[in-house]
């Protein structure tokens, strides 16, 4: 194909502004998926991303497009919208010269928005801006488009206006695109540059890549080469989708398209990778390969400790698909073998247990989640620390922690909430900005901690749902932060240690042993429970004594019924741990972590 009618975009927008919908309603009107194939959200494929109505993998569909006589292809990719997976995001804005900036018109602009146009603006994209659902009766966009013109320039009668839903102003949208979203450019002679910016794992195909052809061409049959690990494959299929895949004869200069390799896993065809071909290999890589790094840790244990195989084997299963899920074995003294699970954040962790218990059919504990501390201790040895019960004891000398550039953009009466939540979080204001009359952007330094522990469910529902949130890594800093420990007759339970800042350790070692109080029965003996930071006791509670006596209940008689009770009570043993000599039920446990 010319790299002249080539047209390569995204569509870049806050989570649930119609992202997904419009797309649909663009493969209908280029013709690609007929009316009768229409299904909503096609391109998301997972059953989750269905239920959930959300993306978590991008897919890229080439579609013709004619304007006065000249055939255009254009070529549209499809981006997940949430902060988790914002290495995938940039990585496909670099596949593209153009973004659709969508805002839902009933609702303006969101904290996604903004990072998603800052990202587009790093890449040097043309930004189309667009209001999208225009059919609802609360939609304003004469009030909306004036919010995009202030924030990118130019006129409000710039912006397009349509409806994903019913299909307005979509054609006009497709020949906004031809006319300015720039051609690609690129070197069709030199050595094959293509960048990876997606790698999904199929049952039957095997690791599916999406590239985009920077420089030279890549044919069938050809072998490749992966620039970062040089490590090279034979290609065995290249091809487009449309957005069915569609095997072709090579892709060439400004193209997106496909490679399948027959390699099962998809660290070996890493997003952001260049390929080029071993024959005439590519001397420098293209810019912009970054492992994705782990930011949430959590330890994910069957509750049937018989199913640890099993769990195993799920995950190195989603890891063939997933290259940024990371785990290890671990065992607790409380919850027995399991994992401890690295995440890019707090979605992807809720959308990987979600995976584990429906397609694997497993039920899980999750421990609370925990971000990566530096502990130094007076010996100067440091430890990174992503589980709380291996914090180092003895004298430490200085802990650092992760911290995020955090944005908030709400209505502005609820600004004040929002500072008390943020300022309870140990979060700086870094900035405070109107984007219009009424709708704030506030801009925090927070440590990821913090955030990961409910600050978003607290957000939310302090504001109505009103509140929109983004955040980014901005290193780390030093903090007074502790290891709270809680004891049951004085052994350690390690699946409730955590670490917290001192001013909050109190509250903490309250919390839970009071919450341990009513959630285990009481013993033969009476029972502490002790919340410690070192050998100091914080908190503390107590289980009085019973004599337990399962038969005193029947009076006497039934002897069936006594027989019932008491193989009852020897399953419920099984369901049993011990710590020490005391007995805790596993739903005790669960509840605890679970923290209702
Ligand atoms: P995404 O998260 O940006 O991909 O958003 P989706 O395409 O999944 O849409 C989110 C929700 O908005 C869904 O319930 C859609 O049905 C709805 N929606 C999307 N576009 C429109 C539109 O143009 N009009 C109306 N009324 N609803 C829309
Ligand atoms: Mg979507």
């Amino acid at each position: 194909t010319d790299p002249a009618v080539i047209r390569n975009f995204c569509i870049i927008a806050h989570i649930d502004h119609g992202k997904s919908t419009l797309a649909d309603r663009m493969l209908q009107t280029t013709g690609v998926v007929s009316d009768r194939d229409m299904r909503a959200q096609y391109l998301d494929r997972m059953d989750i991303e269905r239920e959930r109505g959300i993306t978590i993998k991008s897919q890229a569909v080439r579609m013709p497009w004619s304007v006065a006589g000249t055939d255009y292809c254009l070529n549209m990719i499809d981006t997940p919208g949430h902060v988790d997976f914002t290495y995938e995001v940039s990585r496909s804005l670099a596949a593209c010269e153009g973004a659709l900036l969508l805002v839902d018109a009933a609702q303006g602009i969101e904290a996604q928005t903004l990072a998603n146009l800052y990202l587009a603006m790093e890449n040097d994209l043309a930004i189309i801006p667009v209001l999208n659902k225009i059919d609802l009766p609360a939609a304003d966009p004469d009030k909306y488009a004036q919010e995009l013109a202030n924030l990118i320039g130019g006129s409000p009668e710039d912006v397009l206006r349509v409806s994903g839903k019913t299909g307005v102003g979509v054609e006009a949208l497709l020949n906004r695109v031809t006319e300015l979203v720039p051609p690609p450019v690129g070197d069709p002679n030199a050595p094959a540059r293509a960048m990876i910016f997606d790698s999904v794992y199929d049952a039957y195909r095997g690791v599916v890549t999406y590239v985009r052809m920077i420089d030279g061409s890549l044919s069938p049959r050809e072998k490749i080469q992966m620039m970062s690990t040089r490590a090279v494959h034979e290609l065995l299929e290249i091809g487009v989708s449309s957005p069915e895949p569609r095997p072709s004869q090579g892709l060439s200069v400004g193209e997106v398209g496909y490679l399948i390799t027959g390699v099962k896993d998809v660290r070996q065809s890493k997003v952001g990778d260049t390929v080029t071909t071993s024959n005439k290999p590519a001397t420098e890589a293209l810019p912009g390969y970054t492992d994705p790094k782990p930011m949430v840790f959590s330890g994910l244990y069957p509750i049937d400790g018989s199913d640890y195989p099993i769990l195993r084997e799920a995950l190195d299963k989603l890891k063939l698909s997933d290259a940024a899920l990371n785990y290890e074995p671990e065992t607790s003294v409380a919850l027995g073998f399991g994992f401890r699970v690295g995440f890019l954040g707090l979605l992807h962790l809720e959308i990987i247990t979600e995976r584990l218990r429906r397609e694997f059919d497993l039920d899980l504990i999750a421990t609370a989640p925990s971000v990566i501390y530096e502990v130094m201790t007076d010996d100067k040895k440091v430890a990174i620390v992503t589980n709380p019960s291996e914090f180092p004891g003895g004298k430490i000398a200085s802990v650092r922690e992760p911290v995020v550039k955090a944005a908030v953009l709400a209505p502005k009466d609820y600004v004040g909430t929002i500072m008390e939540l943020c300022q309870s979080r140990r979060g700086n204001l870094l900035g405070m900005e109107y984007l219009g009359e009424d709708r704030v952007e506030l801009r925090y330094s927070i440590p990821l901690g913090e955030i990961v522990f409910d600050f978003f469910d607290h957000l939310k529902s302090r504001t109505q749902g009103y509140a929109s949130l983004d955040y980014e890594p901005m290193g780390d800093q030093e903090a007074d932060l502790v290891k709270v420990d809680i004891l049951l007759q004085g052994e350690q339970v390690d699946a409730f240690s955590a670490i917290v800042h001192r001013d909050k350790a109190y509250a903490y070692g309250v919390l839970m042993t009071e919450r341990l109080k009513n959630l285990i029965p009481r013993q033969q003996f009476e029972v502490p429970i002790q919340a410690a930071i070192g050998a100091r006791i914080i908190a503390r509670e107590s289980i009085r004594a019973i004599r337990k006596d399962v038969l005193a209940k029947c009076y006497g008689g039934d002897i069936s019924r006594k027989r019932k009770l008491l193989e009852k009570q020897k399953e419920g043993k099984k369901r049993m741990k011990m710590v020490g000599r005391v007995e805790v039920p596993q739903e005790a446990f669960i509840a605890a972590l679970s923290g209702d």
